[in-house]
């Protein structure tokens, strides 16, 4: 304990001594540039000093091991890293599937060679990922994906396409799901393998979502070469890597909703500060009793799952990898988020209805995006029928 508390007094000098002042108590919302990659624009230039100093301190990934350019910190080392970054009000250097998906995936099956190259690069954000799983005819039924890669000598050619894949077009490699077995059992045939997407042959078309933002593509395959050692683990042994990467992915989504930054002490919830604009107060009260109810329902819902994902995080200490229990998190994590932007646009009634143009605040505009972008919450990272169904099979232990 004592050691602990030495690391928070050291940690909490050097954030306060290192953070640049201007990117203090900014929202993850603002911070396009936190991506890393290629292509990234800092619309905040001191994001990018701000990732340099944590990437060359290792606490971009501040668990993974030094030698690939994490930090080598304790589980709680890290904790006390998070509250003293949340107590500062310091955004995080860096995000991204880098981070929550590949990166994990590959310590866990990567060879020596392939960490070394792609987990620093990940750790600096000098490389974004995306995520090739999805096709048009394999979304929930993934292991049936058709996109092809044949054996030429030291390559693999590739063909096919994939689809839903989140930011092609800013990522700089992708990390795919390829047949390259179509004699067997559709698992047993796939292999997981990691493209340079500059590479000749791969090109990317965004798709505009009803949010009207796009951050979707379209992403085909037309005979590029890949490198066989670019494949991960064994080759017609991906779905192993594949399903504990989605994993990985679950955790990560729910995290997202369950694992947020803690609120400032005394700081207003974003409903109460809704419901005060938008239905008003009565003798200290949201004057609706109908929506103070629901509002209570989704203030206790969110706590509750955010201190069951703290406690799985706390059991995470003893070296668990998540397993199908991710799911779990997965399916309530997003039906939270999903309820409580619904409940926001009810408290904002008509005020929710805005598309474009004057008549409306930015932030009401925002708000209406913000509620159809978590209509996705349910698909994205394998649907919730079919978290369910793996719960019920692989946590309950039912028939199929
Ligand atoms: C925001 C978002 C981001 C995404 N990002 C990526 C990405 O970066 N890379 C990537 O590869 N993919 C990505 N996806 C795709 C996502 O993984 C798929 O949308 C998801 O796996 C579902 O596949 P599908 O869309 O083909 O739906 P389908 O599989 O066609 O399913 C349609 C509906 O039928 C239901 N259903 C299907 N089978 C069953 C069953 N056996 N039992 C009960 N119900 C069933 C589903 O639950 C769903 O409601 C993303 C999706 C979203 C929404």
């Amino acid at each position: 304990m004592a050691d602990l508390e030495k690391f928070r007094a050291e940690t909490a000098s050097w954030l306060d001594a290192n953070a640049p002042q201007s990117i203090r108590g900014l929202n993850l919302s603002d911070l396009e540039g936190s991506w890393g990659g290629r292509k990234a624009i800092y619309s905040i230039p001191d994001m990018k000093v701000w990732l340099d100093i944590m990437a060359e301190r290792g606490w971009t990934s501040p668990t993974w091991p030094v030698e690939y350019g994490g930090g080598g910190l304790s589980k709680e080392e890290a904790k006390v890293l998070r509250e003293e970054m949340n107590r500062l009000r310091l955004p995080p250097p860096l995000i991204g599937f880098g981070l929550t998906m590949i990166g994990p995936t590959l310590l866990q099956f990567g060879n020596e060679e392939q960490k070394k190259q792609h987990l620093t690069a990940i750790c600096r954000g000098e490389i974004r990922w995306c995520q090739g799983y999805s096709e048009p005819g394999a979304g929930s039924d993934l292991a049936s994906l058709q996109m092809k890669a044949v054996r030429d000598g030291d390559d693999f050619i590739l063909n096919g396409q994939k689809v839903w894949t989140s930011y092609a077009d800013l990522s700089d490699w992708i990390f795919c799901l390829v047949r390259t077995n179509p004699d067997v059992k559709k698992q047993a045939g796939i292999t997981f393998i990691l493209v340079d997407m500059e590479t000749p042959g791969v090109s990317v078309v965004p798709t505009r979502l009803i949010s009207g933002k796009s951050p979707f593509c379209e992403t085909y395959f037309d005979d590029v070469r890949c490198p066989v050692a670019n494949v991960v683990h064994k080759i017609d042994a991906g779905w192993t890597v594949a399903k504990a990467l989605l994993s990985h992915e679950r955790s990560m989504v729910a995290g997202v909703f369950g694992g947020g930054r803690a609120r400032a002490k005394g700081k207003r919830s974003r409903l109460v500060e809704l419901a005060d604009r938008y239905v008003g107060m009565r003798e200290g009260r949201i004057a609706d009793p109908v929506v103070r109810d629901q509002m209570a329902q989704s203030e206790m819902d969110t706590r509750s799952f955010s201190l069951t994902v703290q406690r799985s995080a706390d059991a995470a200490k003893a070296g668990h990898q998540p397993g199908a229990e991710s799911s779990f998190f997965k399916v309530y994590g997003t039906e939270v988020n999903m309820r409580r932007h619904e409940l926001m646009v009810r408290i904002m009634g008509e005020r929710a209805l805005g598309w474009e143009g004057p008549g409306f605040e930015d932030d009401e505009l925002e708000l209406t995006r913000d509620w159809l972008r978590s209509r996705g919450n349910s698909l994205e990272g394998g649907s919730n029928e079919i978290q369910l169904n793996i719960i019920a099979k692989h946590v309950l232990g039912l028939p199929d």
